[in-house]
């Protein structure tokens, strides 16, 4: 049952060896907490954002259907359609079939961990659907057939020369470690992707119920090209994105940015309600005018309804992922996000596999863990992962997922007061 365990921590070993990764979480550390502390000195009123953002997830958590409802309503009477998947599979299929029956044979994307979580791009390519990634971070992981390592920066793991080396195979010529040459490559080689794309794909950061409108922040502009460059742009968001009012969502973004970021404010929030339309020829509706003539929402349950029944773990719905918790952690400093993560990474990453992929994906990372509490302690939203984490490992334990030489360690700790047994 936890054959997983011997292979896994070669592969820690191996990453603890890293010296691209090594360099490459220095340089990050060395940026983003300056930058996010910064941020939240200067933000006015940070502490009452965060404890009002916890307020409005806890009070949305309550009254989810309601608020899916309410969604449904006000995204199907301007003109969009709605559709909620029960799981991963359903969500892929539904995706899917909008592509196809609108023949699509591009498809542009932003930045967007669900769609990690399902797996979409894999099986749009089955299909024989382009996909590209357009956030730079997915970009280079997609180039390098990896996964992201980080809920907000996908390739954090590499370094400039990395990139570098990553972007001269795939252009077959000479590109230097310079990341403004970098972005400019980027650029020019995604720009006529927007044009030329059928389907645009986004995630959301935050929905408001009131009105329909997606939230989305980003700093690179291709979230934009996304949504509004293709004809047809399909949103598809975990259902515990859903807050009452867009004041709600508008809020709950003062918190993620300086955490994500450490910025007191994105360079883009975009907020979408609907499809593009005019109603400038004799107030005549028209859909489609310089944005997407469709719009589609998806949103995916996969787990979360349970999660969200689940007093032991609904605070992990919480999340706005703003991964600061994952920049704080002892462990992620040290080995990253692509070897500790099924799909998400992490301790707050454990909890979310558990109901999204099930307890024996979760295993790994949920043992990996050091409970120390940094996660808990740095969370704007007051999450108490590491209380989480102790109760998955009562269930690893009771499922028979733990594996007998963790089981051995915590014997012999009991018996010894250490972990290798008798002393001789
Ligand atoms: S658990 Fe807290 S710190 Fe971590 S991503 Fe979620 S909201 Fe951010």
């Amino acid at each position: 049952m936890s054959s997983w365990f011997e292979a896994y921590k070669g592969e820690i070993s191996r990453e603890l060896e890293n010296e691209v990764l090594k360099i490459a979480l220095e340089r990050f550390s060395a940026t983003y907490w300056s930058k996010r502390n910064a941020a939240i000195k200067n933000l006015p009123y940070y502490n009452y954002y965060r404890k009002r953002a916890r307020e409005i997830k806890t009070w949305s958590i309550e009254h989810i259907d309601e608020l899916i409802k309410m969604t449904k309503e006000n995204i199907e009477s301007l003109g969009g359609t709605f559709y909620l998947a029960r799981n991963a599979e359903d969500a892929v299929k539904h995706v899917t079939k909008i592509c196809e029956e609108r023949n699509a044979k591009l498809a542009v994307k932003a930045k967007s961990m669900v769609t990690e979580e399902i797996s979409l791009n894999e099986a749009l390519i089955k299909k024989g659907i382009e996909v590209v990634e357009t956030d730079l971070g997915e970009w280079i992981i997609q180039l390098r057939n990896e996964k992201p390592s980080h809920i907000i920066y996908p390739a954090i793991h590499l370094t400039t020369e990395e990139v570098a080396r990553t972007f001269s195979k795939t252009l077959n010529s000479e590109v230097p470690p310079d990341a403004t040459k970098l972005v400019r490559i980027a650029r020019e080689k995604l720009r006529e992707k927007f044009v030329k794309a059928d389907i645009g794909i986004s995630g959301a950061n935050v929905i408001a119920a009131d009105t329909g409108t997606v939230l989305l922040i980003e700093n690179e502009g291709n979230i934009r090209f996304s949504t509004n460059a293709p004809p047809t742009h399909i949103c598809i968001s975990g259902m515990e994105k859903i807050v009452p009012t867009v004041e709600d969502a508008v809020l709950i973004s003062r918190v993620i940015t300086p955490n994500a970021t450490g910025q007191l404010m994105p360079v883009y929030i975009s907020l979408i309600t609907g499809p593009s339309r005019t109603a400038d020829i004799e107030l005549k509706l028209t859909l489609g005018v310089h944005g997407p003539k469709e719009y589609h929402m998806v949103l995916l349950d996969n787990g979360r309804s349970k999660m969200m029944e689940d007093p032991d773990f609904k605070e992990a719905s919480y999340c706005i992922r703003c991964g600061a918790c994952l920049s704080d952690c002892p462990v992620y400093r040290e080995i990253g996000g692509i070897v500790w993560s099924h799909k998400y990474m992490g301790g707050i990453g454990a909890i979310w596999t558990t109901f999204t992929h099930g307890l024996d994906k979760a295993a790994p990372l949920a043992l990996t863990c050091t409970t120390c509490g940094r996660c808990k302690a740095i969370c704007p939203m007051e999450i108490d992962t590491p209380t989480m984490i102790l109760k998955i490992r009562e269930k690893l334990l009771k499922a028979g997922l733990t594996p007998p030489q963790l089981i051995s360690i915590a014997e012999n700790i009991k018996t010894y007061g250490n972990p290798f047994g008798a002393l001789r």
